[in-house]
């Protein structure tokens, strides 16, 4: 039977809720990669699967065929972690050097940011010289000699970057099964045979509720060990930006900051310990906490960070000085009172405006560009206080108002929410 066939069967049965067998799903993808499958036959596919669902063994058969469809890495020795995407979350530049000076070696392969949702490739290209085009040898030879190497994803499952291109245009995205298996194929592809998923729950999220959160969560886990990979998650807090920063300059700083023992926002601080010690859990090292906080305070991490920034081109001297924004902006507040909400989508977009991420795939960054938030749900704030600084030149007084509309502030104190909501 031809491609074509079989996706059409598979239609047929997805549409009453049938349960289509694994290689129909692998025929389906691979006729979709190659060209045979039409988007608009693969477009009706993936609408009956949103609207009916795919069981654990089809969403399984799924993430398996995605990940076989290009190239495949395998690092069984490695940790590695992947953040559904969050403003402000820069806790892989801090806890994966963490987790590499405490003797779990990291080998990431990394995406670029989209809309809101920043990437740590285009953080870690402020730092001026740093490359991620290194070849497979030299990646795999730097994980041997450094613990810790990161490169761009490039062509890993191909047929999850098609099939998401589809989803994006035909209102299929926020399925479950199309989440966690377009997730799961990518981080199979890349080999880490120990994996903490870092699931972000809240308005600047894709799961916008703890519930939501938790059943991706569990999905990440379940496909990653059948996969046979050694997995954990974390669902953590995403109404509110993390930390301080959000732009790729300002990130990077923020972390440097935290890794060389300076104050940073206390959410960024539990997150960025918290990885770090469930990643060297799911590696089995004894005593994680204090392996984490003996690489903080004697300078092991950040020694780590450095030696990893200098292996792939980036002068370590650099960390201390990062591109800055010829224009800063502050911000001042409307009103006095506490803040109640200053929220993560709307500081994300005021960071996108001013150039810190892209609307469209090929837009340039700028490096320097982004958002300090300097006050925190609870804070108490008087007028005219400074309670952001925008950095950058493009779209300012867009950016402001962007801001602005996220704050709210009551006249009655406000309770901090926590960052971390839950472990799987
Ligand atoms: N991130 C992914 O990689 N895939 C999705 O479907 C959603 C978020």
């Amino acid at each position: 039977m031809s491609s074509i066939n079989t996706v059409l069967d598979a239609i047929e049965t997805k549409k009453f809720s049938g349960t289509i067998a694994p290689e129909a799903i692998h025929e389906a993808v691979s006729g979709y990669t190659a060209g045979d499958v039409p988007d608009y036959q693969m477009s009706a596919l993936l609408m009956a699967i949103f609207i009916n669902g795919m069981n654990y063994d089809e969403t399984l058969a799924l993430t398996k065929a995605m990940a076989e469809s290009g190239d495949t890495y395998s690092f069984p020795e490695c940790v590695d972690k992947h953040s559904t995407g969050g403003v402000g979350d820069k806790i892989s530049l801090i806890s994966l050097p963490i987790a590499a000076a405490c003797g779990a070696p990291v080998a990431k392969l990394s995406g670029r940011g989209l809309g809101t949702t920043g990437g740590t490739i285009d953080k870690l290209e402020a730092i001026p010289g740093f490359s991620v085009d290194l070849s497979r040898n030299r990646f795999e030879r730097q994980v041997a000699d450094v613990g810790l190497a990161i490169i761009e994803a490039g062509e890993l499952a191909p047929a999850d970057k098609e099939i998401y291109a589809l989803r994006d245009t035909t209102g299929t995205v926020d399925s479950l099964p199309l989440i966690g298996s377009s997730i799961v194929s990518k981080k199979a592809a890349t080999g880490a045979g120990h994996l903490l998923y870092d699931v972000k729950c809240g308005a600047g999220a894709f799961m916008k509720t703890l519930e939501d959160a938790r059943e991706l969560a569990d999905l990440l886990v379940r496909l990653s060990e059948s996969l046979n990979v050694r997995a954990s998650a974390i669902i953590t807090d995403m109404d509110n930006p993390l930390g301080r920063a959000i732009g790729n300059a300002l990130e990077v700083r923020e972390s440097v900051q935290f890794l060389k023992g300076e104050q940073v926002p206390q959410d960024l601080a539990d997150e960025a310990r918290l990885v770090a010690v469930h990643l060297l859990r799911l590696k089995g090292i004894p005593e994680p906490e204090q392996a984490v906080e003996d690489a903080l305070s004697s300078g092991a991490a950040y020694e780590k960070l450095s030696e990893f920034v200098t292996a792939q081109g980036g002068d370590a001297d650099a960390l201390e000085n990062l591109p800055t924004a010829s224009e800063v902006h502050d911000v001042k507040a409307p009103g006095d009172g506490y803040v109640e909400r200053f929220g993560a989508l709307g500081v994300g977009r005021a960071a996108l405006t001013l150039g810190a991420g892209r609307e469209k795939k090929n837009d340039t960054l700028d490096y320097a560009a982004g958002v300090e938030v300097l006050v925190k749900v609870g804070d108490e704030v008087s007028r005219g206080q400074t309670i952001a600084r925008l950095h950058g030149t493009r779209n300012v007084q867009r950016a402001e108002n962007l801001v602005l509309e996220e704050l709210s502030l009551s006249n009655e104190p406000v309770q901090l929410a926590p960052a971390i909501l839950d472990t799987r």
